[in-house]
């Protein structure tokens, strides 16, 4: 009796510890913040930017590609690799919500004469420590206010996901004159970004690229909302 009383009193003791201690593992597990590298992801399209993006045919360029590097860092790190990565990003979240992206080369083909519900081409800036981003229409655009809306949409819906500020002083005859403005059928809006600098926004656009591309995606998303 003397042996077995103690035990039969620790008993319940540890059991209940235990509970306590799995229970506390389990609610860990699942407020734990959401992490992609190491950084919380932010939330995912609304229902409504979902419903807004189903169905619809969106044309990504990703910039450079196939074509040339772009902007080439001390470091080796490329344009072209980070666009790449960035438009591939924003096609799985907008596939993910229903829509049906193209993704097109700098000098794809198929940018003769296309039809889609909006085109974006996307670039990155260079290795310079500077940080912001810009979008514009052509400055042609056969549709000035449909086009204009898409930019505004973009912008801000990228600048608030990303909270990167807005650098459109900088906006080149590079970007208003883009060579695949003109190619596209007049029916499709369309835009071009250059989504942050390689050397100011390495961290976003490389470790943290869910984020530009949910802005992205949100821009669109507003887009179509009617
Ligand atoms: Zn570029």
């Amino acid at each position: 009796m003397g042996l077995w009383t103690p035990w039969r009193w620790r008993f319940p003791r540890r059991f209940v510890l235990l509970l306590v201690v799995v229970f506390l593992i389990y609610v860990g597990y699942h407020l734990r913040p959401a992490t992609q590298g190491g950084v919380p992801t932010p939330p995912p399209l609304s229902a409504e930017e979902q419903a807004a993006l189903r169905g619809r045919e969106i044309a990504l360029l990703s910039g450079h590609w196939g074509f040339d590097p772009g902007a080439v860092c001390d470091d080796g790190l490329s344009e072209v690799r980070v666009n790449r990565r960035l438009t591939q990003t924003t096609a799985q979240i907008l596939r993910d919500a229903g829509a049906h992206p193209l993704l097109l080369k700098e000098y794809d083909p198929r940018l003769r004469g296309l039809r889609a519900d909006a085109f974006l081409s996307i670039h990155s800036d260079s290795c310079i420590s500077r940080s912001g981003f810009k979008i514009a229409r052509w400055a042609r655009s056969p549709h000035p206010q449909r086009d204009d809306r898409l930019v505004r949409c973009l912008r801000y819906n990228y600048w608030v996901t990303t909270g990167l500020p807005v650098d459109e002083a900088l906006v080149t005859d590079d970007m208003r004159f883009y060579h695949a403005f003109s190619l596209l059928d007049p029916s499709t809006p369309a835009a071009i970004i250059e989504a942050g600098y390689l050397g100011g926004d390495r961290d976003l656009l490389t470790r943290r690229v869910h984020l530009p591309a949910l802005g992205i995606a949100r821009g669109l998303a507003c887009f179509f909302q009617p």
